[in-house]
């Protein structure tokens, strides 16, 4: 039909709200991927909900029967653990984040600390106390480097919102002015982690999400092809009055599979 994908080797694809709602795949969705590798090309899940690991996402999939190697999760923290190994290579690292992110930072020999820290790394804590906030405060006064996984506000869920990263990055912001290097969509260090991660060139990617603010501004700022889906977070009224534009836009993934 449309040539929109016709340089697209990876579709890259949001997971909440895009490929799954509360524990169900979007019906359809599945047909899609199974689509995409029909047409010869391929496609990896990227998540910025840095409360997660890859385990925790693959066992979700799993469970709504749809397994997956683990190697096709993406998450915002991976972005941020090349981040700071490029850049802050053996520095100590404040981490806000749950076991799990603070899993992976270990496991990626990344030195954690309590006090005088070379860096203030933000993630999606759901473990976050009024003590962390304080510490990091104190530190992002005197001026330690910032870093965030990713800029979401809020995390959807069944029961309503979840205060997310971004939320976060504007409490620190009211206290100490500060505002971190940010990760994760729609930034170009993720553009290029994905780019180095797969071996391609950006031309050959393409986003499908349901935010307009990270899923479809990644590709818009980068001129990636990306879809827009309302099966998540946002509505054709919301869309319609949203200056970041998709190069399409469809009800869900399923009617995606007409542009392959
Ligand atoms: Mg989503």
């Amino acid at each position: 039909m449309s040539g929109v994908f016709e340089k697209t080797k990876y579709f890259i694809v949001d997971m909440d709200g895009t490929f799954y709602l509360d524990g169900t795949i979007i019906p359809g969705a599945d047909e899609f991927l199974k689509a995409v590798r029909e047409s010869g090309r391929d496609f990896y899940f990227f998540t910025n909900n840095s409360s997660n690991n890859v385990e925790v996402c693959r066992q979700k999939l799993e469970k709504m029967g749809f397994p997956v190697d683990e190697n096709r999760v993406i998450i915002s923290s991976h972005v941020a653990i090349d981040y700071i190994k490029r850049n802050y290579a053996g520095k100590r690292v404040f981490l806000l984040g749950n076991e799990r992110l603070t899993g992976d930072f270990l496991k990626a020999g990344i030195e954690l600390v309590n006090d005088n820290p070379d860096v203030v790394v933000l993630g999606f804590d759901t473990t976050l106390t009024y003590q962390k906030m304080w510490d990091a405060v104190r530190f992002l006064a005197n001026g330690v480097d910032y870093i965030a996984t990713h800029p979401d506000k809020n995390c959807p869920t069944a029961d309503g919102y979840m205060p997310d990263t971004g939320s976060m990055i504007e409490l620190f912001a009211a206290s100490t002015g500060r505002r971190p290097v940010v990760l994760g969509k729609p930034m170009t260090a993720t553009v290029d982690y994905v780019k180095n991660l797969l071996g391609c060139e950006a031309e050959e990617l393409a986003f499908i999400g349901d935010r307009l603010e990270t899923d479809i501004a990644i590709g818009c700022n980068h001129g990636i092809p990306c879809a827009l889906v309302y099966s998540g977070v946002t509505t054709p009224e919301m869309y319609a009055a949203s200056s970041i534009k998709a190069s399409v836009a469809e009800e869900n993934m399923k009617a995606l599979i007409k542009y392959l």
